[in-house]
């Protein structure tokens, strides 16, 4: 059978395509500037020795004409990796936001529908454009099973003390304001590779997953037990634009005293802050390049980065009580040696030394980067979010 795999965006959608139970992925693409004339889809088609690639360009209204484009590659020649859409068994669907409802993936109904739209307000730039993949999905594959795949999920096993804030507790209970946690899938993921390779399945581990969102998570057991993303996206680590942790009276200083409406207060913290606010620029890539020309505002970027990390790691190393493997993943996690480096800088207490050589090289797969004397290991693994939700997906049985 065939597992195919939908992460709807507001304007974007990201799909992939495996053959099962072999797990071998068959196609994979990129749909962007929905609702635009000059929308865009790249499609990737594996087998050949090397992937093929076809870049469109074409008008795409909205998620369900880029749906049924995509629909007309799997099948088409050339490079059609389907004969009939009947091949498709299952579809998968990243949901960002399932509340304290969702702990695994779940099959689709009228019920889940219902709960993922009024999550709404919780997500209300993520659950709305997941729920239009999951309509159009409907439409175009009938015959599958329609899967939910949270990112919120994985996160759901935090003890009440980590997950709760100290509010007053009908904020809590009536209200649902508490820490969620994001990038369950990756961090899922990412964890499970790293105990597979130490042999251990109670290893504690501290995975950071550093993309365009950063977080990190303190996983034991297939368990997460702590994380630092929280009642949205926003919490935790510097990331690209948005700021992490922040005192909260920045946000009403910034209303009162400043003049900002709520809305340029969100805009900032979202959008304009993190490395972007720090440098001007948000791609790891060029801000790494400023820093080695010595510009100021990147070393401090660097710095403040690296710092936060550092913080979470020696928080979660006392959650965990102790540490067997660092694991870096995502965009910078994986490619950006001199993040890896300003992180385990004089981290040695904690058991953690960077082979510096093996650090910069680079390779493909899980990469062992400690030195022969660190005591816990520095991990690269790289995600595979798709992977992981088809796999989910298909832990779910006939
Ligand atoms: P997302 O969180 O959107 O899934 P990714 O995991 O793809 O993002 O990470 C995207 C980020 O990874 C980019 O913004 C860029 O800063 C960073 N990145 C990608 N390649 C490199 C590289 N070679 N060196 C440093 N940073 C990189």
């Amino acid at each position: 059978m065939n597992i195919f795999i939908i992460n709807s965006g507001s304007s974007s959608i990201k799909y992939q395509l495996f053959a099962w139970p072999n797990e071998q992925p068959l196609c994979s693409g990129l749909v962007e500037r929905i609702g635009d004339e000059q929308a865009t889809i790249t499609h990737r088609v594996f087998g050949g020795e090397t992937p093929t690639e076809q870049h469109l360009t074409l008008p795409l209204p909205d998620h369900a004409a880029g749906l049924r484009e995509v629909v007309r590659l799997l099948t088409a020649a050339p490079g059609g990796v389907l004969q009939d859409l009947s091949e498709v068994a299952v579809v998968g669907h990243r949901v960002v936001h399932g509340g304290d409802r969702f702990t695994a993936a779940t099959v689709i109904d009228a019920a889940v529908k219902a709960e993922i739209r009024r999550l709404f307000a919780l997500a209300p730039l993520h659950n709305p454009a997941n729920l239009v993949g999951i309509e159009v999905a409907e439409q175009v594959f009938p015959a599958a099973r329609q899967v939910a795949v949270f990112d919120t999920a994985f996160h759901q096993t935090l003890p009440d003390y980590a997950f709760r804030y100290a509010l007053p507790t009908p904020l809590y209970t009536e209200h649902g304001i508490r820490k969620y946690g994001f990038h369950g899938t990756s961090h899922q993921y990412v964890a499970a590779q790293a105990a597979a390779y130490l042999g251990r399945p109670e290893a504690r581990l501290i995975t950071l997953h550093l993309g365009n969102g950063c977080s990190a998570a303190a996983v034991r057991d297939d368990k997460s037990l702590d994380t630092s993303m929280g009642f949205s996206p926003l919490a935790g680590l510097v990331m690209g634009t948005r700021t992490g942790d922040l005192d909260p009276t920045i946000l009403l200083h910034l209303q009162d005293a400043l003049g900002y409406a709520p809305a340029d207060v969100a805009t900032v913290l979202n959008k304009q802050s993190g490395m972007l606010g720090l440098t001007g620029a948000n791609d790891m890539r060029d801000i790494g390049v400023a820093r080695a020309a010595g510009d100021p505002a990147a070393t401090l970027a660097y710095n403040l980065y690296a710092y936060r990390i550092r913080q979470y790691v020696g928080a979660y190393t006392a959650v965990l009580g102790g540490l067997d493997a660092l694991v870096f993943t995502a965009g910078v996690g994986e490619n950006d040696a001199l993040v890896r480096q300003l992180v385990c800088q004089d981290m040695g207490f904690f058991g953690l030394v960077l082979n510096e050589q093996l650090n910069q090289q680079r390779q493909p797969g899980l990469r062992d980067l400690s030195a022969p004397e660190s005591r816990a290991k520095i991990l690269v693994v790289p995600t595979n979010e798709e992977l992981e939700i088809a796999r989910q997906c298909a832990g779910l049985g006939g």
